[in-house]
């Protein structure tokens, strides 16, 4: 099938390029020139917008930032739905808040354009293997149509519930995600602190009940001091207030989530938003005056 690509980032461009490799063809934008030459050298079309994106193809995946970029690329000038003729099939794998995926999905409706949101999680390495687990929103009928193309780019693919639901059950994994991470920070800062080797920590506890995938995939960039990202904490300061004002407006405190959001913010205040969300690490070392690593 031809198929529309817009957000060629860290997690876009291998997911664009899994496409490709499954044998789809790629109409591909980005305001950034370098990312969409990067998927172009592995066989996509350029586009000159993301309408022009929108007008090629009858299937369009967007994989940007937040609900601001969503909004723009899809209702905003040059958009998608500028581009977009009726049965347009729009397939948002951003994580945005809920609230938007529903405005924006109704605005598609409006011009006959069907959409499902479908963040995923599993990060960088699982978009390059293209084994991501695919949490989706939207019409049941819709999501059969497009499990296929799901899963070139995922290993699973859920469908949640109506539009919005995708961005919920992200904001879940999110929260999940944050503390782990944060868990696993303060907990390897205490063994340091206390003389021990947190290599060592590692490796007995790993296979015990505080194993995770998150201890797996974070411990080792805090041994090595190596943060770079991977999903960086800006993002997920994102997707922490996405979730902080979609728990508040139902009536679902989340006061474990707000302290790692200030923690995040700490850090972002100290020039390190750009770092993976394994930098959580340099909070601690900051109260503590010890780093995990060497
Ligand atoms: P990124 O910042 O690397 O990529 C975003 C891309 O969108 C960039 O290439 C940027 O140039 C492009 N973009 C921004 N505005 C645009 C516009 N108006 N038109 C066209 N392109 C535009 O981010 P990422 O890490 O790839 O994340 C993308 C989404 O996936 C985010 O919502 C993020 O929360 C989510 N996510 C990321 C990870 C991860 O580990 N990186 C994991 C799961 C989910």
């Amino acid at each position: 099938m031809k198929i529309g690509f817009i957000g060629l980032g860290i997690m876009g461009k291998p997911m664009a390029k899994n496409l490709l490799k499954a044998g789809h063809e790629v109409v591909c934008f980005d305001v950034v020139a370098a990312n969409v030459a990067d998927v172009v050298a592995s066989g996509a079309v350029a586009a000159k917008s993301s309408a022009d994106v929108a007008s090629q193809v009858p299937v369009v995946i967007t994989m940007l930032p937040n609900s601001p970029h969503v909004k723009s690329v899809v209702l905003g000038k040059d958009g998608v739905l500028e581009g977009a003729s009726e049965g347009l099939i729009l397939i948002d794998m951003s994580s945005i808040a809920p609230l938007a995926s529903q405005e924006v999905e109704k605005a598609c409706s409006e011009k006959g354009v069907r959409m499902l949101d479908a963040p995923v999680s599993g990060g960088e390495p699982k978009a390059i293997d293209g084994s991501l687990a695919i949490m989706v929103g939207g019409e049941k009928a819709l999501f059969e149509e497009m499990k296929d193309i799901l899963l070139v780019m995922g290993a699973s693919a859920v469908h949640c519930g109506p539009i919005g639901a995708g961005n919920t059950t992200k904001l879940a994994n999110q929260v999940i995600v944050a503390l782990n991470i944060a868990a696993v920070a303060e907990a390897f800062t205490l063994v340091r602190k206390a003389g021990v080797d947190p290599h060592l920590v590692f490796d007995a506890i790993k296979g015990g009940l505080a194993g995770s995938t998150v201890m797996n995939a974070k411990a080792p960039m805090m041994m090595d001091g190596n943060f770079k990202p991977g999903f960086k904490i800006d993002l997920h300061i994102k997707d922490l207030a996405n979730a902080m004002d979609t728990a508040h407006s139902v009536g679902s405190p989340l006061p474990l989530t707000a302290s790692v959001r200030e923690m995040m913010e700490t850090l972002h205040a100290d020039g390190f938003g750009g770092d993976d969300h394994s930098a959580l690490a340099r909070f601690y070392a900051k109260v503590s005056g010890t780093t995990i690593g060497e």
